[in-house]
């Protein structure tokens, strides 16, 4: 590969929207063959909305809303920001937290008047809270084979309520995925969102393949075992929680519209946000190695 036409393929990317981080970026993409792609604000807006309240037998939606709003409140995840976004405008103004903590894909607690109050997926709920009371699992199954995303709060070590987002899949992804397969290369979905959320969005898009439930430190793992089986693998992701696998896949390619950690840890940034353009990237990065061979 002669530097120069690295360098030309580079410059064709600034137009295209690919900021690339050095012109052998280029080469690694040259058998690529499995394009791993983060769901939430990557093929999916990223931009969660609160959809449905469900409360258990004797409590208030407007209560579970209220407690769990001012426990989101202080959290970072697209999830927190729908839930404190719509506590704030149904109900004014929220109390306090204090003593806010934070579990990586599995949800938030803290002190709020003096409960405990925990939000999360109930899986890490069951582990300190009663069992999640078959009204709720009834509403969860039902918007999660909707593609959404259910998270319940609890307090008092009793689940309470469930709160069910919605988020949108990008005009552009389908057109993206039939891109990729186009030119061969067999697309993935990776989430920590759950499985009946992830098909959903998976069916939509068109990608045959899910890896969801996937917990941010086990992402950098799928991708190398997808590795050992010999796969060349391209990662798409827009998360701090994306990072480590991004910087493991052969060839990273980060969201512009994404954080800073993920940006950082990628070979090559998607600078619109723009899913169509990961195609594109491959597609130059072909063309160029082949003028130059
Ligand atoms: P993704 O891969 O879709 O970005 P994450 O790994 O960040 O997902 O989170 C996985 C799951 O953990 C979420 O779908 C949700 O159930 C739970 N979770 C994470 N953060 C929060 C939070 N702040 N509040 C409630 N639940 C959360
Ligand atoms: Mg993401």
């Amino acid at each position: 590969a002669t530097p120069t036409a690295l360098m030309v393929g580079t410059g064709r990317g600034a137009q295209l929207g690919l900021l690339i981080r050095g012109p052998e970026v280029l080469e690694s993409t040259r058998s690529i063959d499995t394009v791993v792609l983060d769901k939430t604000g990557t093929v999916t807006e990223g931009r969660m909305r609160l959809v449905d309240v469900v409360s258990a037998e004797g409590e208030q939606a407007d209560e579970v809303l209220r407690l769990a709003g001012a426990l989101e409140d202080a959290g970072e995840h697209p999830i927190a920001a729908a839930i404190s976004a719509a506590a704030r405008e149904r109900l004014g103004d929220l109390p306090p937290v204090t003593g806010f903590a934070n579990t990586q894909g599995r949800g938030v607690t803290g002190q709020v008047e003096g409960r405990t109050v925990l939000a999360g997926r109930a899986s890490w709920l069951d582990e300190q809270a009663k069992p999640l009371p078959a009204e709720l699992a009834g509403a969860r199954d039902r918007a999660e084979a909707e593609g959404r995303t259910v998270v319940f709060a609890a307090w008092d070590r009793q689940i309470r309520g469930a709160l069910v987002v919605a988020d949108t899949v990008k005009a552009t992804s389908a057109e993206a995925v039939a891109d990729l397969k186009r030119l061969g290369l067999t697309p993935i979905l990776l989430t920590g969102d759950n499985t009946a959320a992830a098909r959903a969005v998976a069916a939509e898009v068109g990608i045959d393949t899910v890896l969801a439930e996937v917990h941010p430190e086990d992402k950098v793992a799928e991708v190398q075992r997808l590795q050992s089986e010999g796969r060349v693998v391209a990662m798409v992701g827009d998360g701090i929680n994306d990072a480590a696998a991004l910087a493991q896949a052969d060839l990273g390619l980060a969201m512009g519209t994404g954080t800073d950690a993920a940006i950082a840890a990628s070979d090559l940034t998607l600078v619109r946000g723009d899913l169509r353009a990961a195609a594109d990237a491959i597609r130059l990065a072909r063309r160029t190695l082949r003028t130059i061979k």
